[in-house]
């Protein structure tokens, strides 16, 4: 792959060991997650990818500090999820944007400029050498606004926008706070696809500069692919990690590469991964 981040982007900034989520609050227990481990370096792009039920809202619920695991651990940089909450290292974009309807785009993305310029200082000093200019587009949202296509309805209100918009204004935001980690929870999952096309390449492109570590979850094999450097396919019953495909794709990446050779292999590998998977809890569940 090309334009990589250097040596020290390869250790696990996002890091789950082993942990196991089991709900028992139902009729039967159910287990979310077994014995799952993700790694990711800093300033990589990772999607989670496997049918509903496998466990991705879970895994990601977990990397937020919003639950516990049963067993295992989750780190952020070394610190607890709860530390990292505590000293706001984690950004989150759940699947519907929740803006506050009496304030226009800007103001969305400007609501916590306090937090943000804490935030800022704080990543200035934790960015390693040479990094410290990304944070530039990051602390200027009509910039931010403007990449992500939202130039002109910088004034509109939540409930004059497209879904679209909405999801982007929400991506703003979130990037805006910067977060080391940023976790999206299947943010264009709800969108047409063409507009869902639309939303991917300006978040390369917006993620290109920033490189936030990003956790994704999606459902979609291609947009996983177009995104990321690393796809972990998690296959259910219980919830696990079936395997995982890295992404080879130079970047910056492009349309072009929708319609690519290249892109349709990776794609094809993770199929793979995905029916490999369905056909062992099928044999299983019979
Ligand atoms: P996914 O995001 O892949 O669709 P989830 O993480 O939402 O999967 O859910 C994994 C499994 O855990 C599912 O069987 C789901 O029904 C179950 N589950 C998720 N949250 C809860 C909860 N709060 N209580 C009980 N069961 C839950």
């Amino acid at each position: 792959m090309g334009d990589q981040p250097g040596d020290g982007a390869e250790q696990p900034f996002v890091a789950v060991r082993d942990a196991c989520k089991v709900y028992d609050d139902g009729p039967r227990p159910v287990t979310a997650l077994h014995h799952v481990d993700l790694e990711v370096p800093r300033g990589r792009f990772v999607s989670v990818i496997g049918p509903s039920g496998c466990g991705k809202s879970t895994l990601l619920r977990l990397v937020a500090g919003l639950e516990q695991p049963g067993s295992g651990e989750v780190r952020i940089c070394g610190e607890t999820p709860a530390r990292a909450t505590e000293r706001k290292m984690i950004g989150f974009v759940p699947q519907t944007p929740a803006l506050l309807p009496w304030l226009d785009v800007l103001g969305n993305v400007r609501v916590l400029e306090k937090v943000n310029r804490a935030a800022r200082r704080r990543s200035a000093a934790a960015a390693p050498p040479g990094e410290q200019g990304r944070c530039d587009l990051a602390g200027d949202p009509v910039a931010l606004l403007r990449r992500l296509g939202l130039g002109d309805v910088l004034h509109r209100r939540p409930g004059q926008l497209s879904g679209g918009m909405q999801q982007r204004t929400a991506i703003a935001r979130a990037f805006a706070l910067q977060p080391q980690v940023l976790l999206m929870d299947e943010p264009f999952s709800a969108l047409d696809e063409f507009t869902r096309e639309a939303a991917q390449l300006q978040l390369l492109d917006v993620w290109q500069e920033l490189r936030t570590t990003v956790v994704f979850v999606t459902h979609s094999i291609t947009e996983a692919v177009l995104l990321s450097d690393t796809v972990v396919v998690m296959a259910a019953g219980p919830g696990r990690v079936a395997g995982t495909v890295q992404v080879g794709l130079d970047r910056p990446r492009h349309s072009g590469l929708l319609d690519s050779a290249v892109l349709h292999e990776h794609e094809h590998r993770v199929r793979e991964l995905l029916s490999d998977a369905w056909r062992a809890e099928a044999r299983s569940a019979s």
